[in-house]
Parts: C-alpha cells; structure tokens; sequence
C-alpha cells in the first residue's frame, strides 16, 4: 500500500483478498482512491490525460489516459523520465509554443505547490504543438491529490480547451460588437433597459425621457417587465397603437423576434401633451451567441426622422409625376418599363400620338388643348389595370405598358376600348371635333432579348404607320 502503487481509476481493492490484519490499510486505501477520484471527477472528465505525481520523490503515476485528444507525447514523456522535473522541461520544451519562458517558470515544482497548496486549481493555459504539426489550445491543471496537509502527492492534468478557448475569443469579439451597439443605443435612446428574458426583471440603465409610472431612475433596482410596459403603453402610446403595442412589446413576441433577428425595430405613435409623435423601439440581446443572454431595450423619438422621410417621399411622387395629369412622367414611367422588363414582366409596349392636335389648341385655345390632354390621361388610367404602367411621354403623346398582354387580338381589344373611351370624353368646347389618336406597339416577349430601346423604337415605328391611316389607327409591329 505503498505511494509508488500505480493508482487506476476507480480501482478499488476487496479486503476479502487480503488477510484481516491487512483489512485497515485496504481500507485507507480504498478511501484514499475514493477521494483521488472524487478530485479528479471534480477537476472534471474532460481532462484526457492524468497524472499522480508524488511532490516528495517526484515519481509519476498515470491516473488515466483516454479520449481522441489523449496527449500522447504527455503519456511517453511521463513514462521514458518517470520524474516530474525533467518531464515538465522536456514537455514544455517540446509541446508549448507560445510564452514558453513564463510557462517554464510557472510549471516548476515549488511555483506548482505554492499554488496548490491550499486545495486550489491552478491552470495554464497554452498553446500545444501536436506531433501532426497542429496547433490548438490545450490547458494543464494542477491540484492537490487529497486535503491540503495530509498529502504529498498532486494531480496534474491536461485538456484540450480548444472550442471553448476559441468560442470564446469569437465571443469576446461579438460582445465588444454588441458594447459598441449598446453606447450607440446610449447615445441616440432615452430611455435603455436590461431586461432579463428567464425572469423578465428590468434594470433602468438609463432614464432621460419619459418615466412611466412607478419608475425610480436608473440603478440597481429590478423591475417586472410585464408591469412595466402594460403601464407604459397605457399611459403613453397613441390610443390607434396600443393594441398591437401590447402584443409587438410584450416578453414573449420580443424573445421570439430575437430568437432569429439580432434586433427587433420597430416605430409606433406616442401621445404627449395632445400631441402625437413618432418614436422607436429596439430591442437587442447583450451576446445573441448565449442563449437566453440578456437583452438591452431603447426607446427615442424619430419626428425628424418621419418627417424627413415624408418629405421625401413627397418629393418622390412629386419628382415622378406629369403634374397636368396626375400620371407617371416620362423618365420614371420609363425606368419602371425597364424594371418590369428586367424582371421577367412580359406585356405590350403601345404609344399613342394624338392626330393633328395643334389645330385643337388653334382652334379651341390651349385650355381645351389642356383638358384633352387631362381626358386621355384619364381614360387612359381607366381602361388599363393598376399595376399597368401608364405615362406621358410629353406633349400629345403617351405610353403605357400593358402587362401580361402577349397576343396581338388582345392588343386590338385593348386599344379599341381606349379610342372608344377618347371619342366619348364629352369635351363640350370641342363640340362635335373628333380627337383621334395614332398607336403603335409592340410585345416584350418570354425569351425576348430586347431592351427598352429596341422595344420602344418598334411601338414608335407603329405610331409612324398609323400617322398615314385617317383617324384612330393601331399598328402592332412585332419582331
Ligand atoms: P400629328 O398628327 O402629326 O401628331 O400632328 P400634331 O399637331 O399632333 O403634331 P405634334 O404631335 O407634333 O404636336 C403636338 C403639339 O401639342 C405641339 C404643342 O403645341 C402641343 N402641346 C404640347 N404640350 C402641350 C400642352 O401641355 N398643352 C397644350 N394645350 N398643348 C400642348
Ligand atoms: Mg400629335
């Protein structure tokens, strides 16, 4: 029962083998072993390679040798020196490739026992050089092999701590990402809160706008979420949001959205002093790569940002419009011509050129001229489809794309339904003159390679044809 025994895991002797008077030692022993593997499974089982080490002799026993990640040289170095000095040098010298002189001091025998032997763990971390030339992360621990005072011998262990090492550099870096979201938040947002998605305990982080009932300012303080929020959209939400605000804001839709989003944004309306404003919410986890991490929530109002973005829109409808009709301009009708043409969208190209139109204005004056020019626009708009693109190409003359449209029998029936709806406008200063219209077109076929150009250039060749025919006329020019 000597300390030169080599130790097995688990191993445990039967007295009943051994004569009565031998029964004690077995049976210290056997405690003794307990003990060793009640450290060793505390140190933990991912640890591969395990080594006894007696501090007095610095013989070396091995405890266990297991796993796919066994250290091989660590086994073959402890078993050719079976001494812990000139092993450690050897392993060291062979295996760790980074801070090698900080690890050769740290690894010495009295540097090892000063830190254990109060019952710590002492680890360090390195990186290991494999004999296939990999290198991971590996770790070495080191701890008593028993209570501190009762025993000479110590655990020296090895793990590979590649993934975790190495998630937890990524995780660094995506929490220092996530710190750089959080001082952004802290800038732009009002109000920020830390809420717990397990509990739904709030902590205020920061308070500088409006303080919802029962709210003491930023500190330590936790919160119930689902109180908090129900009071807040209560009691400062516009009445029209307040519905789908307790259901978009409550623990549940918020954890759902960050369970596949990195951030839940959304903006809604706020009442304050018989005003309505727009504000926004963002939600975001603290580290989406833990599970259940804690999630930061900003409030702030966007007014500017609304009102900007109304203007621009304005802008954008007012940039796009023929201003006498109310229909598309040349220039945006014909960039969503190519748009619908660059997606696949199929249809019929027509252009139509009002015949002899200056005799209208010579005759009726231009604000006749003007109403004719309105009332093809209109009938225009009411013969074809909403999603069909209806522009004025200037002038007296038009465009529209009619999508979907591929045979030329439909294309007559069209363009039929469009000089009907023109001969019967009820223009009363025209009295009985006739406005008759001059149209070509042309089919942006499955397969076509045409561009715009091409396609527009064969509709106009039709309108150049239907100029020599008196009144209404179409020519389909195809391919
Ligand atoms: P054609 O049969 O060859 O098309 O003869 P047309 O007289 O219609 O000749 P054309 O299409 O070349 O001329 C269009 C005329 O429409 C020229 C211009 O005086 C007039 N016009 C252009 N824009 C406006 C407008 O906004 N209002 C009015 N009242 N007239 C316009
Ligand atoms: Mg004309």
């Amino acid at each position: 029962m000597q300390s030169d025994l080599v130790i097995k895991e688990n191993e445990l002797i039967d007295p009943s083998n051994y004569p009565e008077d031998q029964h004690a030692l077995v049976d210290e022993f056997n405690s003794r072993i307990q003990r060793l593997t009640g450290i060793i499974t505390g140190i933990g089982k991912e640890y591969h390679t395990i080594w006894v080490i007696n501090y007095n002799t610095k013989k070396m026993y091995l405890y266990r040798s297991t796993g796919e990640n066994t250290n091989r040289n660590a086994v073959e170095l402890g078993f050719r020196f079976d001494n812990y000095d000139r092993f450690i040098e050897e392993y060291v010298d062979r295996c760790v490739v980074n801070s090698i002189e900080s690890i050769q001091r740290d690894v010495k025998l009295d540097v090892v026992f000063s830190r254990i032997k109060d019952g710590e763990l002492f680890t360090l971390d390195y990186m290991r050089l494999a004999d296939d030339g990999n290198m991971s992360y590996h770790q070495m621990a080191f701890a008593l092999a028993g209570q501190p005072g009762e025993t000479d011998n110590f655990i020296l262990a090895f793990r590979d701590i590649d993934k975790s090492i190495r998630k937890h550099i990524s995780d660094k870096r995506y929490l220092r990402e996530q710190l750089d979201i959080v001082e952004t938040l802290s800038r732009d947002y009002y109000n920020i809160f830390k809420i717990n998605p397990q509990t739904g305990g709030v902590v205020i982080l920061k308070l500088d706008g409006y303080v919802t009932k029962g709210m003491e300012g930023a500190g330590e303080k936790v919160y119930p979420y689902d109180v908090l929020y129900k009071q807040y959209v209560k009691d400062r939400v516009y009445s029209e949001d307040q519905e789908w605000m307790y259901e978009a804001i409550s623990l549940e839709t918020v954890k759902n959205k960050l369970s596949t989003n990195s951030e839940y944004v959304s903006s809604y309306r706020v009442m304050d002093n018989g005003e309505v404003h727009y504000y926004q919410f963002t939600y975001i986890p603290i580290n989406a790569n833990i599970k259940g991490s804690d999630m930061l929530a900003g409030f702030k109002n966007v007014d500017d940002v609304v009102a900007s973005a109304k203007e621009r829109q304005n802008l954008e409808i007012l940039a796009s419009t023929d201003i006498m009709t109310g229909i598309l301009n040349r220039g945006s009708g014909e960039r969503k011509v190519i748009d619908a043409m660059a997606n696949g969208k199929v249809g019929m190209l027509c252009i139509l050129d009002v015949d002899k139109f200056k005799d209208i204005n010579d005759l009726f004056g231009h604000n006749v001229g003007d109403k004719v020019i309105r009332g093809i626009a209109d009938v225009l708009k009411n013969t074809f489809r909403d999603n069909d693109i209806i522009f004025r190409l200037g002038g007296d003359e038009y465009a529209a794309y009619v999508m979907n449209l591929h045979d030329e029998e439909s294309g007559k029936a069209i363009m039929d339904r469009v000089f009907k709806g023109i001969a019967d406008m009820g223009i009363p200063e025209l009295g009985d003159k006739e406005v008759c219209v001059s149209a070509g077109a042309a089919f942006f076929k499955e397969g076509t390679k045409a561009s715009f150009e091409e396609l527009y250039k064969l509709a106009d060749s039709g309108v150049y044809e239907s100029k020599k025919v008196k009144g209404n006329a179409l020519h389909i020019v195809l391919y």
